[in-house]
């Protein structure tokens, strides 16, 4: 796919390009706002996308991730807000002049077009020679790995060759920022890995952007940059996949983000670098930052812990504890889950390595335990479970 790759010096602008910062940024939206009717599909949504970024729009079905797309590639006219690509303002602009290309789900081929003629289709709409365009096919053909297909259509071909023919004809004009709406979502599960690191390795190759929308986290981790998760047409959190797995900002984003216990409660004691919580299944020590104020005594806050930091194996520095029995035993890949039913009528899941040995079966009563750095406080109560 080396065909793709551009200079990538060729689009930094210069100082009179208003300001080298913004140039930076292949997208910019600032408050973007679109209701449709009474009804508000987007609520204030900002985002800053830098020069070759991978960016997933996460969240569950019908928080605003495709509307947001659509109001990108100028397929929505928002109702407020502004968003400028490479720098520059395009809020007004109709979608062909916005340097991006879009993917859908359903890949939305033509289905009276052969392959070649479908991939050089937005190298005709820009009316480029023809000589060039059949060069430029040729060339995209090949490093897709497609070019015996040039002469099919869409009906005579697999889920994974309409997937790659609908990605050549998005690529083929080398926008600035690729658009994709569940690109792999029809796809058989068992090609789905392998297409996600195809994908990836082509956005490294060719520094285009990609902002990606999916519902399944495993996407969103695995390719994303910088991961936005969403709900209710806003934005509850953004940040590297680290930040958002391991620190989730809010209570929405940690159940609906796999592998994290929540827990719900009241400030019971402040101290220096702590918070005593008092919930429903216990009072528990929660390490809090020692800088900005924190919340007060007897306010309602929420925390969070990941299934892999609470352990059976108690020391000293497990100042957190909760007896629970165990209701099942799962396996994900190399990870063993322990299921535990909390006196709250909640589900505690606490996961070891399964390559250690079975410490904890079904129907056994265990004293569980995890540190106060373990714990993590959101900022901002509310939110419900998304899975
Ligand atoms: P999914 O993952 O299911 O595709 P999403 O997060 O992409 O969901 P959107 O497609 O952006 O969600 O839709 C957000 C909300 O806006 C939904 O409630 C949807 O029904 C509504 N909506 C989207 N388009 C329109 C429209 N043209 N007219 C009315 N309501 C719309």
């Amino acid at each position: 796919m080396d065909a793709l790759a551009h200079d990538p010096m060729e689009r930094v602008a210069t100082p009179k390009d208003n300001g080298m910062a913004r140039a930076q940024l292949d997208l910019e939206l600032r408050n973007i706002r679109k209701r449709f009717g009474d009804f508000t599909a987007v609520d204030g949504v900002s985002l800053k996308v830098s020069k070759g970024q991978f960016v997933c729009l996460l969240g569950p079905s019908g928080c605003g991730k495709t509307t947001t797309l659509r109001c990108i590639a100028g397929l929505e006219d928002p109702d407020g807000g502004d968003i400028l690509i490479g720098g520059k303002e395009a809020t007004k602009d109709p979608p062909w002049q916005r340097d991006i290309a879009m993917m859908f789900q359903d890949f939305a081929l033509f289905p009276h077009m052969t392959v070649a003629k479908q991939v050089g289709f937005g190298l005709e709409m820009l009316k480029k020679p023809k000589a060039e365009i059949a060069r430029r096919v040729r060339e995209v053909l090949t490093s897709f790995e497609i070019a015996s297909l040039a002469e099919r259509k869409p009906n005579s071909l697999s889920g994974g060759q309409r997937q790659r023919v609908a990605l050549a004809r998005a690529m083929i004009t080398e926008p600035r920022i690729l658009l994709l709406d569940e690109p792999i979502g029809a796809l058989d599960y068992s090609l789905r890995e392998t297409v996600m690191l195809e994908l990836k390795l082509l956005q490294q190759r060719t520094g285009i952007s990609f902002v990606w929308v999916t519902h399944d986290q495993n996407e969103a981790f695995s390719l994303g940059d910088l991961v936005v998760v969403m709900n209710h047409a806003r934005i509850e959190q953004q940040g590297p996949p680290e930040e958002i797995l391991q620190r989730p900002a809010t209570a929405f984003v940690a159940s609906f983000v796999q592998g994290n216990n929540l827990f719900r409660g009241h400030v019971k004691e402040v101290l220096a670098g702590s918070l005593g919580i008092e919930t429903a299944v216990g009072a528990f020590v929660v390490s809090r930052p020692l800088s900005g104020a924190g919340p007060m005594l007897g306010m309602p806050v929420s925390f969070s812990v990941r299934a892999e930091l609470i352990t059976d194996a108690l020391t000293d520095r497990h100042v957190n504890r909760l007896s629970a029995v165990c209701t099942a035993v799962e396996y994900f890949g190399s990870v063993r889950r322990h299921v535990f039913e909390r006196s709250d009528g909640e589900i505690l899941k606490v996961d070891q390595f399964g390559a250690q040995a079975a410490r904890i079966a079904p129907g056994q009563h265990v004293v569980l335990g995890w540190t106060a750095e373990a714990a993590v406080l959101h900022g901002k109560v509310g939110g419900e479970a998304g899975r």
